[in-house]
């Protein structure tokens, strides 16, 4: 898919792809993974499309804080915030992005393993 092309989750933003959605406001959105890796699996997206966090960070600041704001009331919606959960953004080839419009995995509800392969 070009760069250009609109992303899946730009569709699933639209409506027009069905998703489990669990929060969304003006300029976030969030939506449960499709293939959990753990109990909770939401993906938080911003609706504005940028290919990775780092670009994000570096066009708009205020609306990746946005995206950790909607992370943290994920996990209160989904009661796992005194649990703890962790916030992973995939980062191009090696770390296995596949959508590149810029997205938050938000993991909990269960005592997550360590990093690596
Ligand atoms: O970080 P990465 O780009 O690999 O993550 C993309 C995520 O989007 C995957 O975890 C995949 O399961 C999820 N997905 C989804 N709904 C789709 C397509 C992909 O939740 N329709």
């Amino acid at each position: 898919m070009s760069d250009d092309a609109e992303t899946l989750f730009e569709r699933i933003i639209a409506g027009e792809i069905p998703a489990d959605v669990v929060y969304s406001d003006d300029t976030t959105f969030a939506f449960r993974d499709i293939r959990p890796q753990a109990r909770v699996h939401v993906l938080v997206v911003p609706k504005k499309r940028y290919r990775n966090v780092a670009e994000l960070a570096a066009a708009d600041p205020q609306l990746l804080a946005d995206v950790a704001k909607t992370a943290e009331k994920v996990a209160e919606l989904e009661g796992i915030k005194e649990s703890g959960y962790r916030v992973v953004f995939n980062t191009d080839s090696d770390a296995g992005q596949t959508v590149f419009h810029v997205h938050a995995h938000v993991l909990g509800g269960e005592q997550l393993g360590l990093f690596g392969r």
